[in-house]
């Protein structure tokens, strides 16, 4: 049992970390490379607390060059077909979503 308090515990350190990373990220997107590297701090917390990032961050920053995606800046947004196509301008990594019919 004590364990587990422990766990939930570190759990949320790491998850305010995450956010603060990425607000540092974002305040500092001049200069590109030191929000690589917090997003890069931000993604090794993640997997190292083993937890899930939030909803409003899973669509944030490029998991591949952890580059932060500003729309215009270091993200394109094009609809096609159906699809939502985000492309990473630093790595050129495609991810496409497909909108939902409601
Ligand atoms: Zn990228």
């Amino acid at each position: 049992m004590k364990k587990k308090k422990y766990n939930i515990t570190y759990k949320n350190i790491a998850k305010r970390r995450i956010f603060e990373l990425y607000k540092l990220a974002i305040e500092n997107i001049d200069n590109i490379d030191l929000a690589r590297r917090y997003i890069f701090i931000l993604w090794k917390i993640k997997n190292k607390a083993r937890i899930r990032l939030h909803k409003e961050l899973r669509n944030k920053f490029c998991k591949k060059c952890y580059t932060p995606w500003i729309v215009g800046k270091t993200l394109q947004i094009r609809i096609r077909k159906g699809r939502i196509i985000y492309k990473c301008l630093y790595c050129n990594r495609v991810k496409r979503f497909i909108i939902r019919k409601v």
